[in-house]
């Protein structure tokens, strides 16, 4: 089991030499991945090696670079035609319309010292890049005392490799992203807690072998506070600068300002969930299941009316459209990952819908469900951590548990009337704001 991490590092000011190689750099690995997927589309090739085949000789005579460029673009290449061929087939993008790379990123492979190949080698402190035979390119990195902590330490002793750089111009200097790769021991696990994430609410359901199933709510309303506070904020800020006398400038370095509060502070609380999720998942030593949420955007922002008959009005739709639902489960993600529990997704289907006690499908009423077959009643959201827990404990792989996977129905205790879930309240922060 592999838990990968990536760590940010910013370089010092660059020197307008440094600085401008680097924009070539940047400008040509573009330039080749447009080439790599225009060779792709044409010979009909999917795989890195064939590209090398039909495309790597006019390749070399068009850009001066060492040849492990055309790899590193070629990657990128083949799998962004990967996505594109994915969403071509579910309908999403234009078959006609192959994708034009225009990210000012580059990703480029490692070079260690056991190859010899690939172009870009991390030093701890400074990042090595070969342009071509006898030319390199050093990015000092800023190391602070988190990286040094939670990375470098462990990088030194081997116990952290890392994978392949991602390079990016910022204003003055550079950003480099560099992922590392750790090797945790798969923990056994005893059963699966059902994770699901609301706009005011995180739902957590524990199912274990012969036991009653254990429910846990984490409060997350701050978010939407912080949210609609920084809102407000932005709002008062535009209306008084755009009154005349304009002033542009000031009005973008403030909502820059603003925008940058907010994320850091929803960030946090982010965080801090999360462990708090990930430190009750490894408390209980189980596995966690997710409902895949692909495509909750596009089902929010459709106007059209949804399955209950009911359109969500306008200021809903905002309201969940920035709901960072994904960047949560990414940090319950990793975290439980890093913790040697396994992760599983699970289908959306009826999740607060089906009972999870008989399974007869009810409509709920607001955040109330009452089931009409066995007379059931709960939360909704704990009706959907619950489903998905079940659902979640036919996906984990057999492998993973401690103890001869137990039958559905005996990992699922009969109970008529669930307890309280157990409401944890948001830890107090200390934000310093
Ligand atoms: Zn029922």
């Amino acid at each position: 089991m592999q838990s990968v991490c990536s760590a940010h590092f910013t370089t010092p000011k660059l020197t307008k030499k440094k600085r401008e190689l680097l924009g070539e750099l940047l400008d040509q690995f573009t330039a080749s991945v447009n080439f790599c997927t225009k060779k792709c589309v044409e010979h009909n090739v999917t795989s890195r090696a064939s590209l090398h085949h039909v495309a790597y000789s006019e390749w070399k005579s068009r850009f001066s670079l060492a040849t492990h460029w055309f790899h590193s673009a070629g990657q990128v290449a083949t799998q962004t035609l990967r996505s594109w061929r994915n969403l071509c087939r579910k309908g999403q993008a234009d078959p006609k319309k192959p994708p034009v790379y225009e990210a000012k990123t580059m990703r480029l492979e490692l070079w260690s010292d056991k190859n010899s190949t690939g172009i870009c080698k991390f030093q701890g402190n400074t990042v090595r890049i070969r342009v071509r035979k006898g030319e390199h390119l050093w990015l000092p990195l800023l190391v602070t005392e988190h990286h040094e902590q939670a990375y470098l330490r462990d990088w030194r002793e081997g116990k952290l490799k890392v994978g392949e750089v991602t390079i990016s111009l910022s204003k003055e200097g550079a950003n480099v992203f560099v992922p590392f790769k750790r090797e945790v021991k798969p923990k056994h696990i005893n059963g699966v807690c059902g994770v699901d994430i609301n706009e005011r609410s995180v739902d957590l359901t524990i199912l274990k072998p012969k036991e009653q199933p254990k429910h846990v709510k984490i409060d997350v309303s701050k978010l939407s506070a912080i949210r609609h506070s920084s809102q407000l904020k932005r709002k008062s800020v535009q209306k008084k600068l755009d009154a005349p006398p304009q002033r542009p400038v000031q009005k973008r370095r403030l909502q820059e300002k603003y925008w940058r509060r907010e994320s850091n502070r929803t960030n946090q609380i982010l965080h801090a969930v999360s462990r708090q999720v990930a430190e009750i998942v490894d408390q209980e030593q189980v596995a966690v299941a997710f409902e895949d949420i692909k495509g909750i955007r596009g089902s929010m922002r459709s106007k059209q009316k949804s399955a209950n008959g009911k359109a969500l009005r306008k200021d809903m739709r905002r309201r969940l459209n920035q709901w960072p639902f994904h960047k949560l489960q990414f940090y319950v993600d990793y975290k439980t990952t890093q913790r040697g529990l396994p992760t599983v997704e699970v289908s959306n289907y009826r999740k607060s819908k089906n009972c999870p006690i008989c399974g007869r499908y009810n409509r709920p009423n607001g955040h109330a469900y009452h089931c009409l077959g066995c007379g059931f009643e709960a939360g909704r959201h704990l009706v959907a951590s619950w489903n998905i827990a079940k659902d979640g404990a036919s996906h984990v792989p057999a492998d993973c548990w401690q103890m001869q996977r137990a039958a559905e129905e005996e990992l699922v205790a009969q109970e008529k009337l669930p307890a309280e879930p157990e409401k944890i309240p948001m830890q107090q922060f200390a934000t310093g704001f």
